[in-house]
């Protein structure tokens, strides 16, 4: 891993320490599924080329909560909760949610609110974190962390939230781009409907997507006139359809009652998704032979499909089965060499069948394409420690509590690390941004 590559760290290190000290915090999980997330991306990618952004820059995170809400804090992440996944009933709909967040982007509304932010004096510290957090004050740019520290506090709910002329202007921009994609616009119509009704709600009971993006009547209304003057012809789009059903059908089967998923096989709109989540609730109640049945049975039907492979890897490893994980895995990176989630699940069947040395190259190969992943950070650590390497381990579990907003411990296992590893290395410089940034956050305290 270059140095470079610990650069954004340390920016988003500072940014955790400031908003900790600033505010009072709740976690945010991120659900990260290799398969959900190519999902979004297909979804995602005619909108945000359409807004005049790049798919590959731009990406779609799921936080992993019940509540509705969409919302961006940077350029190049659109976050969306799986609950607001769950509740929209058409690609469409998801369209429109990204196609507006995307429209947030394109005019600079994160920008402008990150300049706002750092001239105010009563919210300085946050403002400061945030832009550090965004890489806007230092051109890294990632901003995880800043999510991780806590969507739902009250500073927070303020940043996030947009204005109505910014509501106003992200939902012209937005029809725009749907129908320059041609996406049939009314599904921003649908988004609206889900939350009408709650402006006469108080804070705490509307959804967030309220407060991050306020709804009057008005706005609904100019919006109606929008896609009624948009009065697009859309075409068909037979792949966004199956990606959006394929995408809700394994959130849902991993979310909700393993029976609920199983009642309902049959309203699959195909039957590899309903394979796919039957294995998910099958494995969900230990019922690992009839779990493999159905991967296997979607697998037999679509047997290019990376993503299959990858769950029947997974299935595989949490039933304590390593070494067939470990082909299963292997077949599902031949399919998708650069995927990083799917050289996690390698690495980690790897290490549970004490490959160690294997573990450690495939889990490298993993950090290196997606450092955020804190589950790799732990491995990895399990993997250095076995393999006898103290340094390595302990700055991996560092840059992992760093990772989590918990400076603290981060910062007792960047010494440790510092001790042990060859000073002015790559890990060694890693160990030290990660010590800076539990100093200061200690200073701020
Ligand atoms: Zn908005």
């Amino acid at each position: 891993m270059s140095a470079a590559a610990a650069r954004p760290l340390a920016a988003l290190l500072i940014a955790a320490a400031l908003i900790l000290s600033a505010v009072p915090a709740r976690a945010v999980t991120l659900l990260r599924d290799a398969d959900i997330e190519y999902a979004l991306a297909e979804l995602a990618a005619p909108v945000l080329r359409a807004a005049g952004l790049s798919p590959s820059q731009v990406g779609i995170i799921v936080v992993d909560d019940n509540s509705l809400n969409a919302f961006i804090i940077d350029t190049q992440n659109i976050f969306i909760h799986s609950g607001l996944i769950l509740k929209l009933e058409s690609p469409e709909a998801l369209q429109a949610v990204i196609a507006h967040e995307a429209a947030h982007i394109t005019n600079g509304h994160i920008a402008r609110r990150l300049g706002n932010m750092r001239s105010a004096r009563t919210a300085a510290a946050l403002g400061a974190a945030l832009a550090a957090a965004t890489g806007v004050a230092t051109g890294s740019g990632d901003a995880l962390a800043g999510v991780m520290l806590g969507t739902q506090s009250a500073a927070m709910r303020n940043f996030l939230a947009h204005t109505r002329a910014e509501e106003s202007s992200a939902d012209i921009s937005s029809i725009r781009t749907l129908v320059r994609a041609g996406i049939d616009p009314s599904g921003a119509l649908e988004v609206q409907e889900i939350f009408r009704g709650q402006e006469a709600l108080s804070a705490r009971r509307q959804d967030p997507y309220m407060q991050t993006h306020p709804l009057t009547r008005d706005r609904l209304r100019a919006l109606q006139g929008l896609v009624a003057a948009a009065g697009a012809k859309a075409a068909d789009h037979p792949e966004a359809d199956y990606w959006y059903a394929r995408s809700r059908a394994k959130l849902s089967a991993f979310l909700r009652a393993p029976n609920w998923t199983l009642r309902r096989l049959d309203r699959a709109p195909s039957r590899d998704i309903a394979l796919m989540s039957e294995a998910v609730a099958r494995h969900r109640q230990s019922d690992l032979p009839r779990a493999l049945k159905a991967i296997d049975a979607a697998i037999a039907l679509r047997p290019r499909d990376p993503f299959l492979y990858d769950l029947k890897g997974e299935i595989l490893l949490e039933s304590r089965r390593a070494g067939p994980a470990i082909q299963v895995y292997s077949q599902a990176r031949q399919l998708a060499p650069r995927n990083a989630q799917i050289l996690a699940g390698l690495g980690r069947a790897q290490l549970a069948a004490g490959q160690y040395g294997a573990a450690l190259k495939t889990l490298e190969e993993a950090r290196g394409r997606d450092w955020r992943d804190s589950r790799v950070l732990r491995d990895l650590a399990v993997a250095y420690a076995k393999a006898g390497n103290a340094g390595m381990a302990s700055e991996a579990t560092a840059q992992r509590y760093a990772l989590q907003g918990r400076l603290e411990d981060a910062g007792i296992h960047a010494t440790r690390a510092l001790g042990l590893l060859p000073r002015g290395s790559a890990p060694w410089r890693r160990a030290q941004d990660v010590l800076d940034a539990a100093q200061r956050a200690e200073k701020n305290r």
